[in-house]
């Protein structure tokens, strides 16, 4: 049986491979392993293979794991990147250290008053709309700067770069357009804010491009924890 300690080893050795690939080191590229729907005994596992971030896409289910872990495991990396209403902006402000969906003025000015003064200052990525997709969450790029501006004001925020999720297609070259247009948005938004080190972009379908477009975090699910089980899950959303 495969284990989830041999399955993120075979994860790190993929972002590795594509790192050399296109000429770049492996530790540059971060890996986000996204534990969604999955208990607590496998964030454990993984930890214990060596994997310290760990992203979730439901706040509530998110804080419970983080509640119970903060004691244990206290140097865990807790990345929100799920959707976020702004009637749950509080517990995102309290309990994590990452934020990667953040594409509202609004968003932006609750998390920064609620984050606890504390606590470092919240990690932001603002998450863009890539394939222009109206079910898709994320702004446009003509967007991107305005919203930059106004999170570079809030101190309880940290501006890091940019998230996206590329439309899921085998289409290689929509693909290699999208990622593309990424990089140089990310590109744009580092001579805008030189601190900005941040690109989270790829997943397990389109890893290796993603790395040679310069993704600087890849966030990989099943292929670590195995495929996801919603039916027995209330909506915890
Ligand atoms: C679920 C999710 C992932 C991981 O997806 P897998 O297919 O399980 O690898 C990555 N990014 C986001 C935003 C997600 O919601």
């Amino acid at each position: 049986m495969t284990t989830i300690a041999d399955r993120l080893a075979v994860a790190q050795s993929r972002i590795a491979q594509a790192a050399q690939k296109c000429a770049r080191l492996p530790h540059s590229i971060h890996l986000l392993a996204v534990s969604k729907t999955k208990p607590i005994a496998d964030i454990i596992a993984a930890y214990d293979a060596g994997q310290r971030c760990f992203g979730e896409n439901y706040v509530q289910e998110g804080v419970t794991k983080i509640e119970s872990l903060k004691t244990t495991h206290p140097d865990i990396e807790w990345h929100f990147i799920g959707p976020l209403q702004s009637n749950k902006t509080t517990l995102v402000a309290q309990h994590f250290d990452w934020m990667h969906t953040l594409s509202r003025e609004k968003i932006a000015l609750r998390l920064n008053e609620q984050r606890p003064a504390n606590l470092a200052p919240l990690n932001v990525c603002i998450q863009i709309n890539i394939s222009d997709e109206d079910t898709k969450s994320g702004i446009n790029a003509q967007q991107m700067l305005p919203l930059a501006n106004s999170i570079s004001q809030l101190p309880q925020l940290r501006l890091r770069g940019l998230m996206a999720i590329p439309s899921a297609t085998d289409d290689t070259e929509q693909q290699t357009r999208e990622l593309s247009e990424l990089k140089h948005l990310f590109d744009t938004l580092k001579q805008h804010y030189p601190d900005v080190d941040t690109l989270s972009m790829g997943m397990s379908n389109d890893l290796d491009l993603a790395i040679a477009y310069g993704s600087t975090m890849v966030r990989i699910g099943s292929a670590i924890f195995g495929e996801r089980d919603y039916s027995s899950k209330e909506t915890t959303i």
